[in-house]
């Protein structure tokens, strides 16, 4: 049983100095060989201990054995030159130098099954697992061979299926898919988006969400942020379509943005992970701040459907400050636990 407002992260965590170049994303891997597969191992379960001690409820693996979210994943299927780069503008915001697709893709053997067998064998607390979404696979990439942005999403929603399914048999209880994409090409999430997302969530008996942001803490989001106005009004467009979709949860971020959060009625009826700590910066919140965030998102969440988390992964963070982010959440949700509890008198 899950207690009343359950507490979760969007997913990365900062990584160990001796495994990874810290406060970096893409950060190459100080270790080679067996050493970085127990080095992994390690960094797994120390910041499955660091969510466990600040009473995180929905665990994760802090997504230590990836590199990144997105390219770890597409690194392990096949038809995707990494030699190959283009340079491409990914999200409509920034250039990146990114593999090409040349050929059929597809997914030789399991990507994660066995970090996540490993995670379940580490705690009995209900796991979520990450995996890249269709959309935002494909901003990443250069498509030298489907000449089609939904063709390709399509055959990474099947990939993305049964690498869920393995995922599910190994015990993890929700399965998120990332997809900032779904912030930016509005008409392609009505289009095919989200029906690529029910496409990789098919057949699956465990809990699915989907985590929809503004980025991670880096310039070039930041940077793009400044550009839209007072009011973020993104979600707007692509919520009516989520809210009758299959997936369960949303997950959103809604701390320090200028999201308005009346939007979130648009979702009535789902899961929402409401994001109550802001990834963008080193300051920590205080409970008070978490706890005005949830209360607010309150007015149109109903309580046994809020899910405390964090805007976004805290990989780019000092590891002290994604620390105190997580007691935060923790504290601020017992505020308002301890209100709904007096409340319900
Ligand atoms: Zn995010």
């Amino acid at each position: 049983m899950k207690p009343l407002l359950p507490t979760s992260t969007a997913g990365s965590l900062p990584k160990p100095a001796w495994l990874a170049e810290p406060e970096t994303l893409w950060s190459p891997w100080k270790l080679e060989g067996n050493e970085l597969v127990s080095g992994k191992q390690d960094a797994l379960r120390i910041s499955l201990q660091e969510q466990q001690q600040a009473g995180v409820d929905i665990v994760s693996d802090g997504e230590q054995t990836r590199q990144h979210f997105v390219t770890t994943f597409i690194e392990h299927l096949s038809g995707v030159d990494f030699e190959n780069r283009k340079t491409v503008t990914i999200r409509n915001r920034y250039e990146a130098s990114v593999p090409t697709v040349v050929g059929p893709v597809s997914r030789q053997k399991p990507v994660f099954v066995e970090d996540a067998k490993f995670l379940r064998q580490q705690t009995n607390k209900p796991i979520k697992w990450a995996l890249p979404g269709p959309m935002t696979m494909i901003d990443t990439l250069y498509d030298a061979h489907y000449q089609s942005r939904e063709k390709l999403a399509w055959e990474f929603a099947k990939i993305l299926n049964q690498e869920a399914k393995e995922l599910e048999a190994a015990g993890v209880d929700i399965i998120q898919f990332d997809e900032p994409a779904f912030n930016v090409f509005f008409d392609d999430v009505n289009d095919w988006g989200i029906a690529c997302l029910e496409r990789a969530i098919e057949g699956l008996q465990c809990e699915t969400a989907v985590h929809i942001c503004y980025g991670y803490g880096i310039k070039a989001n930041t940077d793009w942020k400044k550009t839209l106005g007072t009011e973020w009004r993104q979600y707007e467009a692509v919520f009516p379509k989520l809210q009758k979709s299959n997936i369960d949860i949303i997950s959103l971020e809604c701390h320090n943005s200028h999201v308005p959060v009346e939007l979130l009625e648009l979702i009535r009826g789902k899961k929402v992970m409401v994001g109550a700590i802001d990834v963008a910066n080193n300051h920590i919140e205080t409970p008070e701040e978490v706890a005005q965030t949830l209360r607010h998102a309150l007015q149109y969440v109903d309580a046994d459907k809020l899910y405390p988390c964090t805007n976004c992964g805290m990989a780019p963070l000092p590891r002290d400050v994604a620390r105190g982010k997580l007691h935060a959440l923790q504290a601020g949700t017992e505020i308002v636990r301890k209100e709904l509890a007096k409340n319900d008198c």
